[in-house]
């Protein structure tokens, strides 16, 4: 429980200061005056007092309880200072100084003691190299930071691995005026986590929308957990910085962590239903309506709007996104030609014309609350001088109060003249936003969100039919003969263990032994040296195509000059003419399982880059996700009366690929290129296999 870390009744401030200009003194001006409702214990054996309070010269010498401490001194002395507080009683220990792992060295070292002291003397870390928390609950008022923004009592909370992100949010959402719940920044995250607080949020009855920011997961399988279990509560709202080379490398030389995990994070994100952000702007703007309104329960979105531009701009948007504008009942159009201007428009996007007043506004609220097809109602209201636009304003926040489908406004005036307008509805809790493209953005996150709770992926089926014995006894005689890469032929048998289709074949040591292996095949063949040296055997000339019975044996002649060198033995296989070639690949990533890879395959996947991830395991529903997020995908499912692929059988091999590395963790690397795929038929023509 992280009670003591959010709710404390007292707080020391073991480093307290009596310099304006820092941490030690800065902290304790927060508590103050964001009306800390605890008692503040400065702990300073050179002062006598701090800030008007009376300043002790140990912790130990404070005779009643501590649940908090907050440590700012030199590194060195962390250390003690956290038996001190273990001796002491002291629950939680905020280590706001830096020097740990981000330095890397001796840093990593006295981040050990640190943990090692911690679990010794029963105190649970917080940092370090970090910000710290804050809790707006009007009982609790804890300001456990060193920052200066002072955000409102809302329902928002924050968690940002950088401080310097979690501050711009929090700032952000100051701006917009819009309160916050709690906030947190973790830095090096050495004990409590960020998987661990958002378990905590998840239990928090207040905390509507949890907003996360991460630049690596040092626990991944941890977060996806956690998150997985909190986003069906309440939307988690995420975003992951450090996406390109570059990023990452700024990332893992300013925090502790290093970056382990890049493609990954954002897969993980939408595997446990994070609504993702690559932009904070948006990620804030979404909060806010997140914040106040009920989820919608579909993609379909009701338009309401007294002037033309800006219903087009935000339709086009919504529509882009893959929301719906669907058209009216009968009824509801008999309803809005009753009670609008003749000349407004009757149908959605409804126009109740710049002359329309509240009561137009209310009847078009009333229709689109009450159409079953209507999923949620996006108005466009523009503020004219000629009616009374207070009245619109009232009127939208009745229909708000009764939070039956979530209503999001883009509200256009000037906000020194339209105050009382702007008040009513920013006091009655409608979402409002000044540009139509922006609330349309908020809009479609909520929609995405409701798509992600709704999204059944199903269970990971077991192919019982495979023979774990046999896979794992190839591995193991793999392992003893050493080499990272499995020779061709162990390779084979290792996916005909697992049922996965490849092309017939044989293997022979010379050009005398290969007519016979061929027959046994059938023509046309194709013949591949088989080599631990060379790994792509089409860049030196090892693979002679569409071989006749005639050819065979002149052709592995001269392949045998031509590699005397690598003493190759050589691989037949049958000639597969005519199919679309496929890439499934499987990478180990360190605390999470493995990735998987589909796309298209062959000599060109590294040039179109035409691919889609997923996490292993993975059910059926993502390996059709994966095949159908390509951008061939129409190479897949045929077009102009060319022929598609068996698709099924595509999903079968992905999820055997996916089984094979779950069972084979040793496996680091697995890489089927190309596969080769017809309508009714599917065969893995060339793979690799690294342990
Ligand atoms: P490597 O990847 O080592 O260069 P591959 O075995 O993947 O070698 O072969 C390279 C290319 O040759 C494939 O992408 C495919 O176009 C073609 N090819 C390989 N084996 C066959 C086969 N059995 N039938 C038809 N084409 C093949
Ligand atoms: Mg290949």
């Amino acid at each position: 429980m992280l009670d003591a870390l959010y709710k404390p009744k007292s707080v020391a401030i073991i480093g307290a200061s009596t310099k304006e200009l820092s941490i030690g003194n800065r902290i304790i001006k927060n508590l103050l005056d964001f009306g800390f409702k605890g008692s503040v214990y400065p702990i300073n054996p050179k002062a006598d007092e701090v800030r008007g309070i009376r300043a002790y010269n140990s912790i130990l010498d404070v005779s009643s309880e501590i649940d908090l401490a907050h440590v700012i001194i030199p590194n060195k002395f962390v250390p003690q200072a956290v038996e001190d507080c273990g001796k002491k009683g002291v629950k939680v220990a905020i280590i706001n100084s830096a020097g740990f792992k981000e330095i890397g060295g001796e840093g990593i070292l006295l981040e050990e003691q640190v943990v090692k002291k911690a679990k010794e003397y029963n105190v649970r870390v917080f940092g370090p190299n970090c910000q710290g928390i804050i809790n707006t609950n009007p009982n609790v008022r804890a300001y456990c930071n060193f920052t200066f923004t002072k955000p409102e009592t809302g329902c928002i909370s924050i968690i940002a691995q950088s401080g310097g992100v979690g501050e711009v949010i929090n700032q952000r959402f100051s701006e917009l005026d819009v309160g916050i719940r709690m906030y947190a920044s973790n830095g090096n995250a050495c004990d409590i986590s960020i998987p661990e607080i958002i378990r905590y949020w998840s239990d928090d009855e207040q905390t509507r929308v949890i907003v996360v920011h991460v630049e690596n997961l040092s626990n991944p399988k941890e977060f996806m957990e956690a998150a997985k279990e909190t986003a069906v509560k309440k939307p988690i709202l995420g975003m992951k910085t450090g996406r390109t080379k570059e990023g990452a490398k700024a990332v893992s030389s300013h925090t502790g962590g290093l970056a382990k995990i890049d493609i990954a994070t954002e897969l993980i994100f939408k595997k446990c239903g994070i609504v993702t952000f690559r932009d904070q702007e948006e990620l804030c703007q979404a909060a806010v309506a997140f914040a106040s309104q009920p989820i919608p329960k579909g993609k379909r979105v009701g338009i309401i709007t007294n002037t033309g531009g800006p219903a087009i701009i935000a339709t086009d948007e919504l529509v882009e996104a893959g929301l719906e504008i669907p058209q009216l009942s009968n009824n509801a159009i008999k309803i809005l030609k009753e009670k609008l201007y003749s000349a407004a428009s009757v149908n959605n996007p409804i126009d109740v014309l710049a002359t329309g007043g509240g009561e137009h506004f209310r009847a078009a609220l009333d229709v689109l609350m009450n159409e079953p097809q209507i999923d949620s109602i996006f108005i466009n209201f523009v503020t004219p001088f000629f009616v009374d636009t207070d009245m619109i304003s009232q009127e939208i926040v009745e229909e708000n109060k009764a939070h039956k489908k979530p209503i999001i406004c883009n509200l256009m005036t000037d906000k020194r003249q339209w105050t009382k307008t702007i008040n009513i509805l920013k006091n009655g809790g409608v979402p409002c936003y000044s540009l139509p493209e922006t609330a349309a953005r908020a809009l479609i996150a909520m929609t995405r969100y409701n798509d992600l709770k709704a999204r059944e992926i199903g269970e990971v089926q077991i192919f019982n039919d495979v023979d774990r014995e046999k896979a794992r006894r190839i591995i193991k005689e793999s392992k003893k003969e050493g080499g990272e890469f499995l020779p061709a032929e162990k390779v084979n048998n290792l996916l005909a263990a697992y049922n996965i289709p490849i092309a017939k074949w044989g293997l022979v040591n010379n050009s005398k032994e290969v007519l016979k292996e061929a027959r046994k095949i059938g023509f046309p063949v194709v013949v591949k040296v088989d080599t631990k040296s060379i790994v792509h055997k089409s860049d030196v000339g090892g693979i002679a195509l569409n071989l006749e019975e005639k050819e065979v044996e002149s052709t592995v002649k001269d392949m045998e000059r031509k590699f005397t060198a690598e003493k190759p033995s050589f691989f037949v296989q049958e000639f597969l003419s005519g199919g679309k070639e496929l890439i499934i690949g499987a990478k180990a990533e360190k605390d999470l399982g493995h990735l998987i890879l589909f796309g298209i395959g062959g000599i060109y996947v590294e040039i179109l880059k035409d691919v889609a991830f997923g996490i292993t395991p993975i059910t059926a529903l993502e390996a059709k996700e994966m095949l159908s997020s390509i951008k061939s995908y129409s190479l897949l499912s045929g077009f102009r009366g060319e022929k598609g692929v068996d698709q099924e059988k595509l999903v079968e091999i992905l999820q055997r690929v996916s089984q094979l590395v779950t069972e084979l963790p040793m496996v680091q690397e697995i890489d089927l290129n190309p596969i080769i795929a017809y309508e009714n038929r599917v065969v893995v023509v060339d793979a690799r296999i690294r342990i």
